[in-house]
């Protein structure tokens, strides 16, 4: 995006999966130059470290279901800021614009007055399919990747919820790689919602902590989704991947009970 002309401005950059080296250099100049850096939770710390020591660092990271600072409030505190002449960055985990809100907060600044500048990063779907050596396009399986979040249907949003069985039948048909945010809490939904329309053995991965230390994966069936998260003990923050492109993977291929559903490899990536 085009730096924005406005004098008073906010920048939202994208702090990346996890791994701090996966900052972009755009990234690193934005944090030098602040002096308010309002930061998501899943920003891992060490990328603060280029933020100035005199730098006024706000956590305002909202996980699902935990305390969290309201939205309204982090808008608001973004444009008091700015308009008091202070170089505002708004840190937010993999690239900003890919859910986490940032559609909402463009649209309040804007509606104040301040200018928008964004910074690219890299964001966990994707980081999820390069860290198991996936590539979610190619050719001989995958026509593409949808992008989806599986949030609860509850959450408040102004479109209709999901209709995972048809998003299922249109994936399976077109060879498209489903590529779920936020879906642990609701991995059972998913998993009986997507098995109406494909079939029981469609590969699935799950990456947890993509790009981090701590990283996990695992690879099985559709059908086991629920269960090999369970018996893993996998939680958020992580990706679930569905598609018959995991079948490259050589894992996969080294896999011949994927049909039996009790298939199930935890790792850690070192
Ligand atoms: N803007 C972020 C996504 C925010 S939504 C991005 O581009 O990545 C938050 C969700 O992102 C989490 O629930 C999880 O599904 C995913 N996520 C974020 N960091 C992750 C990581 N390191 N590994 C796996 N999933 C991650």
């Amino acid at each position: 995006m085009t730096p924005a002309p406005q004098a008073v401005f906010v920048t939202l950059v994208g702090a990346g999966p996890g791994d701090p080296e996966l900052l972009t250099l755009k990234a690193v100049k934005a944090l030098q130059q602040a002096t308010v850096i309002l930061v998501d939770d899943l920003v891992h710390p060490d990328v603060l470290q280029h933020a100035k020591p005199q730098a006024r660092i706000v956590q305002v990271g909202k996980r699902g279901g935990c305390q969290s600072t309201p939205q309204a409030f982090i808008e608001k505190l973004m444009v008091q800021e700015a308009l008091a002449g202070e170089n505002v960055v708004r840190l937010k985990g993999g690239d900003p614009l890919i859910f986490g809100r940032a559609g909402e907060e463009i649209a309040y600044l804007q509606s104040q007055g301040v200018g928008v500048n964004i910074v690219n990063g890299v964001t966990s779907g994707l980081a999820a399919a390069d860290t198991l050596g996936l590539s979610l396009t190619h050719r001989n399986f995958s026509h593409g990747a949808v992008m989806v979040t599986g949030h609860s249907p509850s959450s408040q949003t102004d479109i209709t919820p999901i209709d995972w069985e048809m998003l299922g039948r249109t994936a399976h048909a077109c060879h498209l790689t489903l590529v779920i945010y936020m879906g642990m809490t609701t991995a059972q939904e998913l998993q009986n919602a997507l098995l109406k329309s494909m079939p029981p053995n469609t590969p699935i991965a799950v990456v947890q902590n993509a790009s981090k230390s701590n990283q996990r994966s695992l690879l099985g069936s559709l059908s086991a989704l629920h269960t090999l998260i369970h018996e893993a003990g996998m939680g958020s923050p992580a990706i679930v991947l569905v598609g018959d492109v995991l079948l490259t993977l050589h894992d996969f291929k080294s896999l011949n009970n994927l049909s039996h559903e009790i298939y199930s490899m935890a790792r850690a990536a070192n």
